[in-house]
């Protein structure tokens, strides 16, 4: 039997030029290749090559049997959108491996790193993300919400700018709303708001906008909000979209 391998890829954010030649190259490599069914229709396959997609609430199942096919001597590879170590497959996989047999131990485990959305999002309108930062899934799935709350009151109070992954959804509809409102009796109304939706597809869309403004209604599930610190600018320019920034000097 050969030696499998499992490879967590990161397909970055949108299409394929976002793929670094070391993820198209561990894609190459793979004969199975899972992932969230969406991320999977994202890239073309040999024909001897083979997808296993799957939903997206079952990322614990989706690693294990990754893993399981890995052992059982294939070359593997999970998809993951953006860098799979960011709020995705990394670590629903590192998790399986603490948690599972033995030989998903000795098993060959490589984790190819993608351009994160925060990334993308932020080259896409200049550099808001050009001093200390932090990042924020808004989900609630699988934390409390009161334990969001407090990250954004510390967040806001030591003058970070912030990434916010997973903003809203179907099941989630007001949080982001809530967020903005701690955040408006914590942060200066000008604060500037960054709505990046799609980056890097064809249907990109780019909003600047400030906290005293934001809603909830501009951010879909493909958003990623940037909202800055005190000290972010945003810089108008005519005939340009504006740029926004974050100084680097404190
Ligand atoms: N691993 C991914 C994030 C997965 S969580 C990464 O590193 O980018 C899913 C969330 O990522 C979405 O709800 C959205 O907030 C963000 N996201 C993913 N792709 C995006 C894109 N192309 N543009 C804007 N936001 C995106």
């Amino acid at each position: 039997m050969s030696a499998g391998k499992l490879s967590v890829v990161g397909l970055g954010p949108g299409d394929a030029r976002f793929l670094t030649p070391e993820a198209q190259a561990a894609l190459d490599r793979a004969e199975w290749l899972y992932g969230y069914a969406p991320y999977l229709d994202r890239i073309e396959v040999r024909s001897e090559q083979r997808k296993i997609p799957s939903d997206n609430r079952v990322e614990a199942e989706r690693a294990y049997e990754a893993l399981a096919a890995a052992v059982e001597g294939r070359r593997v590879a999970m998809v993951s959108g953006g860098d799979p170590g960011v709020f995705a497959m990394a670590a629903a996989v590192c998790e399986q491996v603490e948690r599972g047999p033995e030989a998903f131990r000795t098993l060959e485990l490589e984790i190819v790193p993608g351009i994160s959305a925060m990334l993308a999002a932020a080259a896409a309108c200049g550099a808001p993300l050009g001093h200390d930062f932090c990042v924020i899934s808004l989900s609630d799935n699988l934390k409390p919400w009161t334990l969001i709350e407090r990250r954004l009151d510390a967040a806001a109070e030591v003058g970070f700018a912030m990434a916010f992954y997973n903003p809203i959804s179907k099941a989630r509809p007001w949080q982001l709303d809530s967020a903005f409102a701690r955040l408006r009796e914590r942060l200066p109304a000008a604060t500037p708001v960054v709505f990046a939706r799609a980056i890097g597809r064809a249907d990109q869309r780019l909003r600047v906008s400030s906290l005293g403004e934001a809603s909830g209604e501009w951010a879909d599930m493909a958003t990623l909000v940037i909202v800055g610190s005190p000290a972010t600018r945003v810089i108008e320019r005519p005939g340009r979209p504006p740029l926004v920034y974050t100084p680097r000097r404190a």
